[in-house]
């Protein structure tokens, strides 16, 4: 089965084709600076059916005359109604409309993706894969903020968490690396990239995760704050900054960015090695805060079995996995320096074998989980039949 996997922003369309079957990426790409104007005022990209067309065409020596037989979209916000991938139609579309106050940036633009492809390709079967669903298990006293019960009941406030197809695809893939069933799992997942969050897993499933009713909260990550007193928030209201403003300060001008003057851990990590001190109160900072989580997520899920890194940070950077390690000593954490000095694209794990945990690399691959997902939600929605 070919699935075209597409993350639509507010103006970049990311995507890639697959075969499912053969566990290839036949093609992949994104057309951004959609709604921009070039100079001199043309719209080169107008808007998201224009950038379909791009993709169109650059799929079209891929396809080789092949169809595509569905599409699967990264879906931000799936609110608490969405949990399992679902097939979608106009009924659906507006569910995901209904959530765009929770995801503002988000969940509108996937519309715009999903209507977009109804449009051009209306007999292709598309199913929407929602990066809250797995945090769906997370149990009320982990998602409860302790606020007034209206701020939940009338304005949906409380703990979603995020990067949830990440964190459930690398869960997977570090139980099997482990030699264990998946619904047996019990660890703790960091995907660390330009956002980063840490799931605690039981039994395979999420019980708890960093991010909250947005991607600010947790994790120090490239511009973004994580975890600060809300009462900073107050006090910046007060001295007259906007909520834009504010907003803008914690989502885009915080995190590693303001600490070390990068939001790249390459960057940060020579100017740490050459002796810089902002580059390396940046790298404390941030590992502290994520060694601290992981303590808490390991008694959160009653002793993990395995530490798993994953995205860009996590994948990448064995200086950044060094510094979180050495915290974790007091776990029983020991690295083995050559397994995580050793560049590598598979899993695999770089704790010693006398580590009373073991730490586990596990490459990410978000593009793989949703066309997987994909391809079952449509296999099942015609019994068991391809599509065509
Ligand atoms: P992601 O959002 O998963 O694409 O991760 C992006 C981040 O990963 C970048 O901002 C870098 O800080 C980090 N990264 C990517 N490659 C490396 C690398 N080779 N070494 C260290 N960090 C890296």
């Amino acid at each position: 089965m070919l699935v075209l996997v597409i993350n639509s922003g507010s103006s970049s369309l990311k995507y890639q084709l697959r075969d499912v079957a053969a566990g290839e990426v036949l093609a992949e790409g994104m057309v951004d600076r959609i709604g921009f104007p070039e100079e001199g005022g043309e719209l080169e990209v107008p808007d998201h059916e224009a950038a379909l067309d791009l993709v169109d065409a650059a799929l079209h020596e891929a396809l080789a005359g092949r169809r595509i037989d569905a599409v699967g979209h990264r879906v931000v916000h799936g609110g608490e109604r969405f949990g399992d991938p679902v097939l979608i139609d106009n009924e659906i579309t507006r569910s995901i409309e209904r959530l765009n106050p929770l995801a503002p940036l988000h969940n509108p633009a996937n519309v715009l993706g999903i209507r977009a492809i109804a449009d051009k390709w209306p007999d292709v079967p598309q199913v929407a894969v929602f990066d809250t669903a797995y945090h769906r298990t997370i149990p009320e006293r982990a998602w409860r903020y302790a606020v007034p019960d209206w701020l939940y009941t009338r304005h949906g406030i409380r703990r979603y968490g995020f990067h949830g197809t990440s964190h459930q695809y690398v869960a997977g893939r570090a139980a099997a690396l482990l030699g264990i069933d998946p619904a047996a799992f019990d660890g703790v997942v960091l995907h660390l990239g330009n956002g980063a969050s840490a799931t605690a897993v039981q039994g395979g499933r999420s019980i708890d995760t960093s991010m909250g009713f947005t991607p600010l909260e947790g994790l120090v990550m490239g511009t973004r704050s994580g975890d600060v007193d809300p009462s900073i928030l107050v006090f910046l209201g007060r001295l007259g900054m906007t909520p834009d403003e504010i907003d803008d300060l914690l989502n885009r001008e915080s995190g590693l960015k303001a600490l070390g003057g990068s939001n790249d851990m390459r960057t940060l990590v020579e100017s740490a090695e050459r002796g810089d001190a902002k580059a390396r109160r940046a790298l404390d900072v941030a590992s502290y805060r994520l060694a601290k989580y992981v303590g808490a997520y390991h008694v959160a899920v009653g002793g993990a079995r395995a530490i798993v890194f994953t995205a860009g940070i996590g994948e990448n950077s064995s200086v950044f996995r060094g510094l979180v390690a050495e915290r974790l000593g007091a776990l029983g954490v020991v690295l083995d320096a050559a397994a995580n000095a050793a560049r590598s694209s598979e899993p695999r794990a770089v704790s010693a074998a006398e580590s009373a945990i073991p730490v586990l690399v596990v490459p990410t691959d978000e593009e793989r989980a949703i066309a997987e997902a994909t391809a079952a939600v449509v296999t099942a929605a015609v019994g068991g039949q391809m599509p065509r």
